[in-house]
């Protein structure tokens, strides 16, 4: 479903290309961890999933990067939202309604559908991420680990069939990350949607994982005996 194949990207005024000759890939229905260490590369491949990189970054992006056999540079990010959800570090930056059922709806606005679907679309988000009772509550009202459940379900009502997360729970206390996890836990038993997550902490979330995907620093020897299929790229 995500698949890199020797992949190196070099950003504007660099000398270092960011990340280099990375190979993947993640099958359908599988919830990945991209781990290492800070500065190693985890947004630019997160980026390049979603087409962010290089289309709105800047920089040059070298051997392929396919999502659900579209490839990513030559599909402009837009072209890929119905493809691929992808929620960023802070979710209070996603944000541009007021309330936790506007936020959910804003999502499907561009892609044409009936007003009666959108709404059956708004309800299943709510009863998925347990934020039923929350629906007319103001984003900036919402505890963290909320505002991660919110920030997901508002990538998830065009139904994409890739999910990419940026360190969801990094700024949660252990019991709303726990939250966090089960909810893309069960997208992906319950309806084969694809994750790729970037962590830096691997012991929290090994546990929840099919695969991890490690890009180790400069130097560094991959890391081994992970409870899930550790590859080393
Ligand atoms: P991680 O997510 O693992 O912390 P990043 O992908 O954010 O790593 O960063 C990898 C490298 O690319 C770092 O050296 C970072 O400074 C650089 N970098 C990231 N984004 C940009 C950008 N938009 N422009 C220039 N350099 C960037
Ligand atoms: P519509 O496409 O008209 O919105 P439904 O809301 O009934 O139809 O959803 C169609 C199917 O999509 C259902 O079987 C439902 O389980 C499934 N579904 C629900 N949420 C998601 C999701 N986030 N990603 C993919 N499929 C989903």
């Amino acid at each position: 479903m995500i698949r890199f194949e020797n992949v190196s990207v070099t950003y504007d005024g660099a000398d270092e290309p960011a990340v280099r000759a990375v190979d993947f890939e993640v099958p359908e229905g599988e919830l990945a961890l991209l781990v290492g260490p800070s500065g190693v590369g985890k947004s630019t491949v997160l980026g390049a999933v979603s087409g962010l990189v290089p289309h709105f970054t800047g920089g040059t992006l070298h051997g392929r990067v396919t999502v659900a056999g579209r490839d990513t540079r030559t599909h402009k990010p837009r072209e890929l939202a119905d493809v691929v959800g992808t929620v960023g570090q802070d979710p209070l930056s996603h944000f541009v309604t007021d309330t936790v059922e506007d936020e959910l709806a804003y999502g499907m606005e561009s892609l044409g559908l009936a007003p009666d679907v959108m709404r059956r679309r708004v309800e299943e988000t709510l009863d998925l991420l347990g934020l039923a009772d929350l629906r007319d509550r103001p984003v900036s009202a919402l505890s963290g680990g909320q505002r991660q459940r919110v920030a997901i379900g508002s990538v998830l009502t065009p139904h994409p069939r890739v999910l990419v997360l940026d360190e969801p729970t990094s700024a949660l206390d252990p019991a709303a990350a726990e939250e966090v996890l089960a909810v893309l836990q069960r997208l992906v038993h319950d309806l084969g949607t694809t994750v790729l997550m970037a962590e830096h902490r691997l012991e929290r979330v090994v546990q929840y994982a099919d695969r991890v995907v490690l890009l180790p620093g400069p130097g560094e020897r991959p890391l081994l005996g992970a409870p899930a299929e550790v590859m080393a790229v």
